[in-house]
């Protein structure tokens, strides 16, 4: 059952996310839980989505990219729920993505993310997970990640001018977005 998606101005988006222990994770309550968050991201065809989205401040997020209407330039990414988890930046380079998010509607802007990184934590079954990123989705964890701190992506845009609304990234930037995003996936492989 997809969930209510709160917007920037309410103190959830604010709040640093409390990490699930084991046995909570293992409830059905909590795999209820999740169960609804994926709903929610595919209802609203995000990228991602992370538990301050639904007003629950707990440290889980989730990405899948499959077919997306909002960012059909974005390489495909398979359905992964990462609960507590952590990244670590393998390199000193950054990349400018230009970023929506479900809370901030209408708005986009670009960010600059590293291309490659590591992300550990625990999958919804309590196991312990750790697997390398890279390229455009390497952008997608570290926005999720940013949400279980209370950030939210207009706080990373150095060049505020970049910030635009939906139908003006479209009809001004998406051409010149997509080419830079090919160009990154053909560096990277996704
Ligand atoms: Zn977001």
């Amino acid at each position: 059952m997809a969930l209510d998606i709160i917007e920037i101005g309410h103190p959830v988006l604010r709040e640093i996310a409390t990490e699930v222990s084991i046995d909570e994770l293992k409830t059905d309550e909590m795999q209820q839980f999740i169960d609804d968050l994926i709903d929610t991201k595919r209802q609203a065809n995000g990228a991602g989505i992370a538990a301050n989205q639904v007003a629950s401040a707990r440290r889980i997020y989730v990405v899948e990219v499959a077919n997306n209407p909002r960012y059909p330039y974005k390489p495909e990414y398979p359905l992964t729920v990462m609960v507590n988890p952590s990244i670590e930046f393998q390199s000193q380079e950054r990349f400018d993505n230009f970023e929506g998010c479900l809370s901030i509607p209408n708005l986009r802007g670009v960010v600059k993310r590293c291309p490659e990184i590591k992300v550990t934590g625990l999958d919804r079954f309590a196991e312990k997970v750790e697997f390398e990123i890279k390229g455009i989705t390497a952008g997608t964890f570290q926005h999720e990640q940013d949400h279980l701190d209370g950030v939210l992506f207009p706080d990373k845009v150095e060049d505020t001018t970049t910030l635009c609304t939906w139908s003006e990234f479209t009809e001004r930037y998406e051409e010149g977005f997509r080419e830079h995003v090919s160009n990154i996936v053909k560096r990277y492989g996704s």
